[in-house]
């Protein structure tokens, strides 16, 4: 989603989370749904007229001492105006003016997104218009007198705000969104440099505050890929925690929130019992995969070394045998630049929807082929149909006569028919059977 964000600016108690909840409205839609988050700035989706865009608060300060908490609010404040693409600065009428708002005041008038002044809690509007025209004074334009609470004085402040707000691209695909994952020490942070240097445009991260979870997106031939969680994979590592630390929740964090996983694995250790773990998560979770085997400048080889890996990865990495492997050095650089090829390759069968007639095609002759065994009750099971209910993983739905009756060996022969005849390389498969009620 590409919505223009409006930052609301002042010091505190001034009335800005009042302000963001009647410009929000009583829809309760926190934007950000990405956990890693923290919890000091929230991004709420407000609309007026046909303009919808998204308000950041940048509230959450309570400090007594106006001097203390002034480098703070800075601080927080230039981290939502860098996203944004419009200011509401915020300040109390029944107060005056405050060498606080002067001192906000001096740094918003030099940066380069127009700033609205709202003189809040001016209730009554002749005590609001009087007040409201000393604010001129801090030399931002034209301030507007409302009252957050009762909600006057808003409509004409969005009216004026809207013709600033620029219309944001839509984007045609989706950006993918991609986890660098595995043990420490097997590379991601070098992969991750490999990946910065070799493209071009850097945007900067939409969601994610400075310290927690920050993504970095990179465009590759038009198409976006948010690398989620950039900062967990740069960061300092076995400082707190002994080398033995693996970040696992880190990890499934980023598995939870991305479409296909760099599984790196460190090409002389070869597959771990982390990595299977890992592995597991990323299957249970439905994400697509790419294997990524770093490190292999460091390998000696000869010609099977690469076969005998292939096999290794195969039997070891079951819960993930449906991923493409490559095999890279992140140090020389080898083969860096295929990895996003089959990172598109892995998403586009993840996204993709088969239609029931060819599915259908596959079921008849996979169960002409090997019929399902009749049970030791003397029943056989028969598939009536099959339709595709969703992807991301695609997800097959299998109408049977009783679920029951179809083993473990005869739902994995299935699954492999599909995958020979269609493809779904890089992508887990589901299949759900279902009996008459
Ligand atoms: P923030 O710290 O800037 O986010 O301020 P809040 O939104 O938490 O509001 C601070 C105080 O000002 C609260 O007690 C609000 O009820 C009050 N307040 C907010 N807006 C108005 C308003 O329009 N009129 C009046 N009279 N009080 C308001
Ligand atoms: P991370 O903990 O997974 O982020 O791993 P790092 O990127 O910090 O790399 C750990 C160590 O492995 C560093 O000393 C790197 O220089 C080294 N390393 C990373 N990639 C390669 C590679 O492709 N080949 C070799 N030989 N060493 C590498």
């Amino acid at each position: 989603m590409s919505l223009p964000i409006v930052a609301i600016i002042g010091r505190p108690n001034v009335g800005k989370s009042t302000l963001v909840n009647r410009l929000a409205g009583a829809r309760e839609s926190i934007v950000h749904d990405e956990p890693g988050v923290t919890r000091d700035r929230t991004y709420r989706r407000a609309f007026w007229q046909d303009r919808e865009f998204v308000v950041v608060d940048t509230g959450g300060l309570v400090f007594d001492d106006e001097t203390e908490f002034l480098p703070l609010i800075r601080e927080q404040a230039m981290t939502a105006l860098s996203q944004a693409s419009a200011a509401i600065f915020v300040v109390d009428g029944q107060q005056g003016i405050t060498g606080g708002d002067q001192e906000i005041a001096s740094w918003l008038r030099v940066q380069k997104i127009p700033v609205f002044v709202a003189v809040n809690k001016c209730e009554s509007e002749t005590v609001g218009a009087m007040q409201t025209a000393d604010f001129w004074e801090l030399g931002i334009g034209e301030p507007y007198a409302i009252s957050s609470i009762h909600g006057s004085g808003t409509g004409e402040l969005l009216d004026e705000l809207i013709l600033h707000l620029p219309i944001m691209e839509e984007v045609d695909e989706p950006e993918v969104r991609i986890a660098i994952i595995g043990r420490p020490n097997v590379g991601k942070s070098s992969l991750l440099n490999a990946f910065l240097g070799e493209n071009r445009s850097i945007v900067s991260p939409i969601s994610g505050t400075t310290r927690d979870a920050i993504d970095t997106v990179i465009t590759r031939n038009g198409a976006n890929y948010r690398l989620i969680d950039t900062a967990g994979i740069r960061r300092k590592k076995n400082v707190d925690y002994g080398p033995e630390f693996f970040g696992i929740n880190r990890a499934f964090k980023a598995i939870d929130r991305c479409d296909v996983v760099l599984l790196v694995l460190n090409a002389v250790d070869g597959v771990t019992e982390q990595d299977q773990k890992l592995a597991g998560r990323i299957s249970e979770e439905g994400r697509a995969c790419v294997i990524v085997v770093n490190k292999w400048d460091a390998v000696e080889k000869d010609s099977y070394t690469i076969y005998d890996y292939q096999e290794q990865l195969n039997s070891r990495l079951n819960f993930t045998e449906w991923a493409e492997n490559i095999f890279v050095s992140a140090l020389t650089g080898q083969r860096v630049d295929k990895i996003l090829e089959i990172v598109d390759r892995a998403v586009e069968q993840h996204r993709r929807r088969v239609s029931t007639a060819v599915i259908n095609e596959v079921l008849e002759e996979s169960t002409t082929w090997h019929n399902p065994l009749v049970t030791r009750q003397g029943k056989q099971g028969k598939i009536y149909y099959g339709t595709q209910v969703s992807s991301q993983p695609p997800t097959i739905a299998l109408f049977v006569n009783d679920p029951s009756r179809f083993n473990d060996n005869y739902r994995r022969y299935i699954e492999n028919q599909f995958r020979t005849q269609l493809g779904f390389a890089g992508t887990p498969l589901r299949l759900l059977w279902r009996g008459k009620k």
